[in-house]
């Protein structure tokens, strides 16, 4: 009997009147002052390394100012994605790496593109002011970039698989259950590379935004204008500062059964000048004789 007392005591002892008692218990227990030293001695270690991060991290290597839009290539590097797009216009190659690059196979990263507005924003207020205003240039461009209306028989740009941009006429416009589909024709290029594509693509852009410029890549025509077939090509390389340019003369050659492509490289222009006249003498001469 006087056992049985002993224990009840006991119990009553460890027994506690309500849970927040037995809580502050426990949680006294467990933040102990040295524990919670560590911690805030860690969290400011991490928040160290975030304003590091910021700096260094956040800016496009193109424009120093922080991305606009982030913009992943293939190759790992990031940019604005103006940047990338008008870089990629007058040469192939990615800015940081010079790894070539053609098409427009981007990742973007929303959460990356808030994280930065979060900071610009507390950041400054010129700082915040900029971004904005870069933000809405951005709009403008996608504004003017956009095509309308799309009907049979209007001119478009159409960047092409070697990423070059070209004059598409639509031929027609198919119906899908996601996205319309147009079948685009180049212009100057035989009908083997009529092409269908979407809609949205972001090759697509309205008429001269891009094939009226004169500081791009662009395909140069023959100076016989009666065949649109030969194109002299200039490539950029750029290497560090200097610039080298190397041009390449394109043959487009089609008989009834088959459709080829060659190209001459060569870092002398009139040399292929000279040696595109010879081909379109000797074709001249050949279709004379054909007749
Ligand atoms: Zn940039
Ligand atoms: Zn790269």
């Amino acid at each position: 009997m006087s056992q049985n007392k002993e224990y009840e005591k006991e119990l009553k002892q460890v027994m506690f009147t309500d849970q927040q008692q037995l809580k502050t218990k426990i949680i006294s227990k467990l933040r102990k002052p040295s524990i919670k030293y560590d911690y805030n001695k860690k969290r400011l270690s991490i928040f160290e390394l975030d304003r590091k991060f910021k700096e260094e991290n956040l800016r496009c290597i193109t424009c120093s100012d922080y991305f606009q839009k982030f913009t992943l290539t293939f190759c790992g590097h990031s940019f604005c994605y103006l940047c990338i797009f008008e870089h990629l216009l007058k040469s192939h190659k990615c800015p940081s790496c010079l790894t070539t690059i053609k098409g427009l196979q981007f990742i973007y990263c929303k959460t990356i593109d808030g994280f930065i507005q979060s900071q610009v924003v507390i950041s400054s207020q010129k700082n915040n002011e900029q971004y904005l205003s870069r933000k809405k240039d951005l709009k403008v461009w996608k504004a003017k970039k956009k095509i309308q209306t799309f009907n049979i028989g209007d001119l478009v740009d159409i960047l092409d698989t070697e990423h070059i941009w070209c004059v598409g006429k639509i031929l027609n416009i198919i119906q899908k259950k996601k996205e319309n589909q147009i079948l685009v024709h180049y212009e100057g290029w035989n009908k083997v590379y009529d092409e269908c594509i979407s809609i949205q693509s972001p090759r697509l852009s309205s008429k001269g935004l891009f094939t009226n410029r004169k500081d791009i890549l662009l395909y140069q025509p023959s100076f016989n204008q009666n065949t649109m077939q030969n194109y002299i090509r200039q490539l950029e390389h750029q290497q560090t500062q200097q610039t080298s340019l190397l041009n390449y003369l394109i043959f487009q050659q089609q008989n009834q059964n088959q459709n080829y492509i060659m190209a001459i490289e060569s870092a002398d222009r009139s040399t292929l000048s000279n040696l595109l006249s010879l081909v379109i003498y000797i074709r001249e001469m050949s279709n004379d004789q054909n007749s």
